[in-house]
Formats: structure tokens, sequence, C-alpha cells
């Protein structure tokens, strides 16, 4: 029986789950905040809302506030190889005029990671599973008014489409692009030679894998941890909220082709099914490591 073990380091809700020789940390950039569920998926009822509510674990809707709560989970996962921390938040400084409790932010994220035992100076890779603002914030810091690399030991990892698709739009759309992350979280990136693009299925370390999970943006990927008999998937944002899983065709407002972020999500819902999985989802709120079990003509969520 595998369970996770929770504490609180400088306000962060971590929580923790060991497998064979790894460990595994969940910890939130930003944690249970309230969302307008029809801001994360517009065609949503109310009445739907209070359907997937009642298929939800408690704490995950608030009903009568026509609200979701969503967490942005950074996971730090040390293998017998390296420490690798998956997705980096929404970060410190960084100018999100259009998303307001994005801007401009002071968090104690970094220090939360040090106290943890993970100082910036230890982290061996960062993985993008995609490029989206919110994956990619503490890919940097602002030290005298330059961007620069926050994990100066770290490789830091991406897919290739993700680097092609994004890229080629920042040509033409400039600072627009990613609500400005673009220029200041992935730009630094390329001028100290730090980041790399992989194909995917590409394997990080042995026992970690990131896998072509596209859809919600051109080439995301998921990340899977086998370690022993027990596999983790860091799901990233094939599912945004535990809602989705009571009729897996509701898509985000965010998904920029919502066939194929359909199609990926129906099937790697399958396979964690099928496998046992344990799951990791980037924006799930506590309690983050879970199963899916299939229920009517969709799934449910149980947490460990
Ligand atoms: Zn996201």
């Amino acid at each position: 029986m595998i369970a996770p073990s929770q504490r609180t380091v400088l306000d962060h809700d971590v929580h923790t789950l060991r497998v064979g020789s790894c460990v595994v940390h969940r910890i939130a950039d930003m944690d249970r905040v309230k969302w307008p569920a029809t801001a994360m998926f517009r065609a949503l009822s109310g009445e739907a809302l209070t359907q997937a509510a009642a298929r939800t674990p408690t704490g995950m809707v608030d009903v009568a506030a026509g609200a979701l709560l969503l967490s942005f989970n950074s996971y730090i996962v040390e293998t017998p190889d390296a420490v690798v921390l998956v997705d980096a938040g929404i970060g410190n400084d960084k100018v999100r005029p259009d998303r307001p409790v994005w801007h401009q932010r002071n968090a104690r994220f970094l220090e939360a990671l040090a106290a943890l035992g993970y100082p910036a100076e230890r982290i061996d890779i960062v993985v993008n599973s995609h490029l989206h603002a919110d994956h990619v914030g503490w890919n940097t810091v602002l030290v005298k008014d330059a961007w620069v690399p926050t994990f100066a030991n770290a490789r830091y990892i991406t897919p290739k489409g993700e680097l092609d698709y994004w890229s080629k739009l920042y040509e033409t759309q400039g600072v627009e692009t990613l609500h400005g992350a673009y220029a200041d979280s992935v730009a630094p990136l390329l001028a100290h030679g730090k980041l790399e693009t992989v194909e995917t299925p590409h394997e990080i370390v042995p026992g970690l894998r990131l896998e072509p999970a596209p859809g919600h943006a051109p080439g995301m990927a998921v990340v899977r941890l086998a370690a022993g008999d027990t596999e983790i998937l860091f799901l990233a944002d094939v599912v945004h909220h535990p809602l989705q899983l009571s009729d897996p065709r509701i898509t985000s407002n965010f998904c920029q082709d919502p066939a194929q972020a359909n199609a990926t999500r129906q099937r790697l819902l399958d396979d964690c099914v099928a496998r046992g999985t344990i799951v990791a989802p980037y924006h799930f709120p506590t309690p983050v490591f879970g199963r899916f079990r299939r229920a009517g003509a969709g799934f449910e969520y149980l947490p460990l």
C-alpha cells in the first residue's frame, strides 16, 4: 500500500510519495485558487457543475460560487540518477497584465523548495511539459533587470514540437507570445544555451520518460516514472480538473486543438485504468496522487 505523506513547508502544502528508490514531492506555486467554472469550461452549465461536484472528491468544486478550485503543481522527482523538476509554475516578477493573479508576483516558491531540501543548484533537470505561461514561470528569475536561468546547474528539456511552434509564433507575435512567457521564460534559456528539445517519446533518465500527449498544446508531453512495479504519470494539462472525468469530452477553453485534446485524454484515461497508474495532475487541487476508475460512461478520481 503506497500512501503519500503531507507536511507544510514555508506555507506550502507538500505531499510526498516514496516508490521504490524514488521520491516524489508535490509543491504548488499557487494552490487552491478559485476560478469561475465557465472561465475554464465555457460550455459547462450550472446543472453539469452540480452533477460533476457530486462525483468529485470534496473541496474541488464550489457549486454555490459557480467556481472550481485549481492548483499549479510542480513535482520534484528524485531518482537514483537525478533530481528533476517537472513543470515550473508561474514564477515571480513576470509581467502578465491580462492574468491579474499571475502578474508581478512575489512568492516564496524557491525558498520553500530549498527548505524542502532542494535549493535551486540541486536541480539537475527541469522538464517543461509544454510552454504555456503557467508551466515555465520558474525557468527564470529577474536579476538586475535581466531574466536568467533559475536553476544554474540544470538542463532544461521540452518537446521539440513545443519550441518549434512557439518560436515560430514569436517571430510574428513578439512579446505577446504566451502572455509574455516566451520572451521572459523561454528565450533567456535559449540565449544561455540551456534549453534542449527532444522528440517524444524520450528517456530523460533511467525510469523517467517523456511521452507525447498533444492537443492542449501542439507538442505537449506527459512524464512517466517507472519505479519497480509502480508507475506514476505526471499528466500536465491532459485533464485540468476532476470534473472532466464524469464526461471526458469536457475540454478546457485553453486547449488549442480540442479534438486532439479529447483523443489524448481518452487514450490516457483508458491507459491509466488498464495499468493501474498513479496519476499526478498539474492543476488538480490536493489530494493530487490518485488513480482513475471507470464510473458509468466516464471515470472518477480516487485519491490514494
Ligand atoms: Zn496549465
